[in-house]
């Protein structure tokens, strides 16, 4: 496969971000290259081999629905499934897998060299041409030139990358790979806002020398869930158990001990560092009065005898690391294959880019993932499909496009970062969205694919399965609404055996499963089973049982949108406008909101100024 000339759009970073981006853009039917430092590390999971959780599994089914790769991938090498929050409601629970990290790599390299239109080259990128504010190209390390007008920056933690273990640091962009220096300089060169953040990992155990005796085993649920809306129980390799242990007095006060060589607590780390993912030496600062904390004991895969002990990252030095791993119950004798160490990198301001992920300053440049102030691979997948999807869509000239907030945990995502910005690593989590009842994991089709299928971005398999889903959903509704229950008759007996209330007057199967008592295999249990997927089942429960509080949020979202979508013109002078305040001015010239809805969620701007941005754009047009 000899190169283009010029390709439509190039990524650059061949992580969860990347990935996803050069997968998008290639689906789209644009030339697309993917440069990343190394082949052999292309969809590597830098820290814990998990996909999934709370708030992250939404985005990773999102992604599915149009098309992505990472629900198929999880699919293929997940060892352990459990769907979290089971016993709450539909729009808080998630599922979450442990990935065996030799073959999530290879499920991701495999989507990647069978994509057409997708060429995949290991260099570093160093350079960007840039000419009069648009994006030309980039420079690899050895001078190659590639040129594309659209380029998308998926680099991770690797710009400027500097590596923290005990007082020690040298440059790195993860443990093992080089960071990413040449292009960190030329990127402060442009004129985009940049600041500095810290994450961790923890130090890997060798499972041959853990006691597991000591552990209490969590194993996976049963049924097996899939990820993603085309996956099967088949696919999934070899299941395994997780284990659970504890730090302990002891533990703390060997932290506590250390504190003086920790370069968090000694100003060495300046970035600040993610706050739903501590360390555990922030944990133990922070959470003074506990004397103990869990620890997740993890495979890393079914190859290998390495664990991930989550919950203890660290940066202290390595003997410190050493002796706090060997005071936590079932780790006595445990041998560290590798150490913890943080990591401090460059991130980019989210609020210097537009929806489309390109950023405002120079045409055709996209920035995904770590680099835009997030963490975790969910996070940079949803952005890497948005940032491809719309660097595509430039390249045709066709406008960008990006979920509102009330269609996509990504619209929340997208619009939280580039509204409000990030001072600390940004992750997910449900409470994050307003609209939870209709953005459930378990429609992200029913809302998404079929936007991705015209955009381009869903294939003929998926289409044909998402229709068939839709169809059997709709089927049985129109089935349980349309059969009827009649006072005395079998089925009427039954209902008051099982519930202890007879049935007064005729009722339709519909108006049964409304009740809050009967679910759908109960319901089918007395009245009769018919054939119908356990996918779309569970989509006519919730439909059902949920009609009334998701109708309520849909009006609710109905009369937010008028003002959601209602442009504001780039070149408005907030300052001239009177009657707002010079704070709110400020912010509003300096965020430069693309509508009225991103206007109002700007922290600070009032819902008066709404009203007077309002009566402006009414006088102006
Ligand atoms: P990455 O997965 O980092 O991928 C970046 C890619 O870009 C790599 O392939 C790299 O080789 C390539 N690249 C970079 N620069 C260049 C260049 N100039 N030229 C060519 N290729 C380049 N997430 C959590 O959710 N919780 C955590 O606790 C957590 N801890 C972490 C701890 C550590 C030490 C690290 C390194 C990461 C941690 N993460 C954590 C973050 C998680 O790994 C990232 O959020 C996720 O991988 C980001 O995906 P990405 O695609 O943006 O970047």
């Amino acid at each position: 496969m000899d190169f283009p000339d010029r390709f439509d759009v190039i990524v650059v970073g061949g992580g969860h971000a990347g990935t996803e981006a050069a997968l998008a853009a290639a689906r789209m039917g644009v030339r697309t290259l993917l440069l990343s430092h190394n082949v052999e590390t292309l969809g590597q999971m830098s820290c814990n081999p998990a996909i999934g959780g709370i708030g992250k599994s939404h985005l990773v089914k999102e992604v599915d629905a149009l098309g992505g790769a990472m629900a198929r991938a999880t699919d293929r090498a997940g060892i352990q499934f459990r769907v979290l929050n089971s016993r709450k409601g539909p729009a808080v629970r998630a599922t979450r897998a442990q990935a065996d990290r030799v073959l999530y790599k290879a499920a991701i390299r495999y989507m990647l060299e069978n994509q057409p239109n997708l060429w995949i080259f290991q260099q570093a990128c160093d350079d960007l041409i840039v000419e009069q504010d648009q994006v030309r190209g980039v420079v690899t390390q050895m001078g190659l030139r590639f040129l594309a007008d659209n380029v998308v920056l998926t680099t991770g933690t690797f710009l400027g990358g500097q590596i923290h273990i005990g007082l020690d640091n040298y440059s790195g962009g993860r443990a093992g790979d080089p960071p990413a220096i040449a292009l960190a300089r030329r990127l402060r060169e442009l004129p985009l806002r940049v600041d500095r953040l810290k994450t961790g990992t923890p130090p890997r155990i060798d499972g041959r020398t853990v006691d597991f005796s000591k552990m209490t085993p969590q194993p996976g649920d049963t049924p097996i869930p899939v990820m993603s809306f085309l996956g099967s129980v088949e696919e999934h390799p070899e299941q395994v158990n997780c284990w659970i242990t504890h730090t302990n007095e002891r533990t703390h006060d060997i932290i506590r001990n250390n504190l003086d060589r920790s370069p968090m607590y000694t100003g060495v780390i300046e970035g600040v560092g993610p706050r739903y993912c501590p360390s555990i030496e922030d944990k133990i600062h922070r959470f003074a009065d506990k004397d103990s904390h869990q620890v997740f004991i993890e495979p890393e895969g079914l190859t290998t005898h390495e664990l991930y002990p989550n919950g203890i990252s660290t940066s202290l030095p390595f003997d410190v690391q050493l002796e706090l791993v060997r005071s936590i119950r079932g780790m006595e004798n445990a041998h560290i294959l590798r150490p913890g160490y943080a990591i401090e990198y460059d991130y980019f301001n989210p609020q210097d880019l537009k929806y489309s992920l390109e950023t405002k300053v120079i045409g055709g440049l996209f920035f995904a993932g770590q680099i835009n102030g997030t963490t975790g691979y969910e996070e940079a997948a949803a952005q890497g499909l948005l940032a491809g999807l719309n660097a595509a869509r430039r390249a045709r000239d066709l406008e960008s496009w990006c979920p509102r907030r009330d269609e996509a945990y990504i619209g929340v995502l997208v619009d939280d970062l580039i509204t409000m910005g990030t001072r600390e690593p940004y992750r997910m989590f449900t409470s994050r969205a307003e609209y939870r009842l209709v953005l459930r994991e378990d429609n992200a089709d029913l809302r998404l694919t079929e936007k991705g299928r015209e955009l381009g971005l869903v294939d003929d398999e998926r289409w044909a399965v998402f229709n068939a889903k839709r169809e059997a959903i709709a089927a049985e509704t129109q089935r349980l609404a349309s059969t009827w229950v009649q006072p005395g008759s079998e089925v009427s007996q039954a209902f008051a055996e099982r519930f202890n209330t007879p049935l007064t007057r005729e009722y339709s199967l519909l108006d049964l499963l409304r009740r809050p008592e009967v679910d759908y295999r109960t319901l089918t249990e007395l009245t009769g089973s018919v054939d119908i997927p356990a996918d779309a089942a569970e989509q006519v429960e919730i439909q059902t049982q949920y009609a009334g509080y998701i109708e309520r949020q849909q009006d609710e979202i109905a009369r937010l949108r008028q003002h959601e979508e209602t442009r504001l013109p780039e070149d408005l002078d907030y300052a001239a406008l009177n009657g707002l305040s010079k704070e709110i001015s400020q912010k509003l010239a300096s965020i430069r909101p693309q509508t009225l809805g991103q206007a109002s969620r700007v922290p600070g701007v009032t819902p008066a100024a709404i009203s007077l941005l309002l009566i402006h754009l009414k006088k102006r047009n």
